[in-house]
């Protein structure tokens, strides 16, 4: 058991996290994606840590995070033209590629994989803090497996205290939903997670950008998938949660019409007025709401929310992210109307 320290970001501060990662311990580190558990993802005792922390299953890989571009090179085998393009693009941002590992990842690190998932972060504590660690970082998201991903170093905290001995705060996440996954394929990018940058963002270094089915069906657990983490229920509340897919009048009659104490999730509370239900605002436009999304999940919790009824995100851009961690939530209860 450990005393957790909550530290605001201060270069001590980063310092100090930066020690414990160099002696095998595991650090609570924000990102502008969610807070991420990190370790050195060389050494796989402080790996086996994480794992342990989190109650990660053994086969979901982590990811592995550098500061600077040179880092990547002892890590992989192999860096397609395109990946190249990519990182030039869009790194330092939420952007994983997915490439051959080299020798020097563990086993351990890449879930028992032969390649392993590369980001280069843009939050200056996280890049800080691999810099003083003098070594890549393997970061999962910093819940506890199964419970929405932490956006506030708070959530961090409710998670891991006891856990783990110290967690970077450096205040909201600025995105707020987990980095987009991609591989490649010859003269294709194929996006195994959606994130903030989108398929259609990804379109300027690549025309043939593919999304993996598996980013918006449920897959079954004996299936063969691109990425373990699909497989896995994730973000799951404990309220009961139903997407209606449908415009803005439509959720208002059909919540109208239900007689349980339900929670409306809407994009603006006029949705919610004179339907006889509670609501909770998750954000207006895609962006805002994957910036909120996690955090609301929680409040549903904290609140003891039984059933909520949630309005549709987009399913292009930023939204196609939301709405694939939704969909998960909601463990792909959708009504369609
Ligand atoms: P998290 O660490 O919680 O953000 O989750 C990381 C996600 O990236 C999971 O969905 C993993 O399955 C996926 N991932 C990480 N490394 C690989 C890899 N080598 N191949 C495929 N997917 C990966
Ligand atoms: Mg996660």
């Amino acid at each position: 058991m450990f005393d957790t320290k909550l530290l605001a970001a201060s270069s001590e501060a980063i310092e100090e996290a930066a020690s414990l990662i160099r002696s095998g311990n595991v650090v609570g580190m924000p990102t502008e994606t969610v807070y991420g558990l990190a370790a050195n993802a060389l050494d796989e005792d402080a790996v086996r840590r994480i794992f342990a922390a989190k109650g990660r299953p053994a086969d979901n890989p982590l990811i592995v995070h550098i500061s600077e571009l040179e880092m990547i090179k002892p890590l992989v085998t192999d860096i397609p033209e395109l990946a190249l393009k990519c990182a030039e693009e869009f790194w330092p941002g939420p952007l994983t590629m997915i490439l051959p590992k080299s020798g020097l990842i563990p086993l351990v690190t890449s879930g028992g994989l032969d390649t392993v998932g590369i980001r280069m972060p843009s939050n200056k504590t996280a890049r800080a803090l691999i810099d003083a660690s003098g070594v890549p970082l393997a970061a999962p998201s910093a819940n506890l497996s199964g419970s929405p991903s932490p956006t506030k170093a708070e959530h961090v905290y409710k998670d891991m205290a006891g856990r783990i001995p110290c967690i970077l705060d450096d205040g909201q996440c600025a995105v707020g939903v987990e980095s987009t996954v991609v591989t490649f394929e010859k003269d294709s990018v194929r996006i195994l997670r959606p994130g903030f940058i989108s398929a259609e963002d990804l379109k300027a270094v690549c025309d043939n950008v593919i999304i993996d089915k598996g980013v918006v069906e449920a897959v079954a657990n004996d299936a063969v998938v691109a990425s373990p983490g699909m497989k896995y229920k994730h973000y799951a509340p404990k309220a009961d949660v139903t997407i209606i897919d449908s415009s803005a009048e439509d959720f208002k009659s059909y919540c109208s019409a239900l007689s349980d104490d339900s929670v409306l999730m809407v994009f603006d509370k006029k949705e919610a007025e004179g339907t006889g239900h509670d609501c909770i605002v998750y954000g207006a436009d895609s962006t805002e709401q994957a910036q909120k999304l996690f955090d609301v999940l929680r409040q549903l919790d904290e609140s003891g929310v039984k059933k909520a009824y949630a309005r549709c995100p987009e399913k292009s851009g930023v939204g196609l992210a939301v709405y694939n961690r939704l969909l998960r939530a909601a463990g792909f209860q959708v009504i369609k109307l």
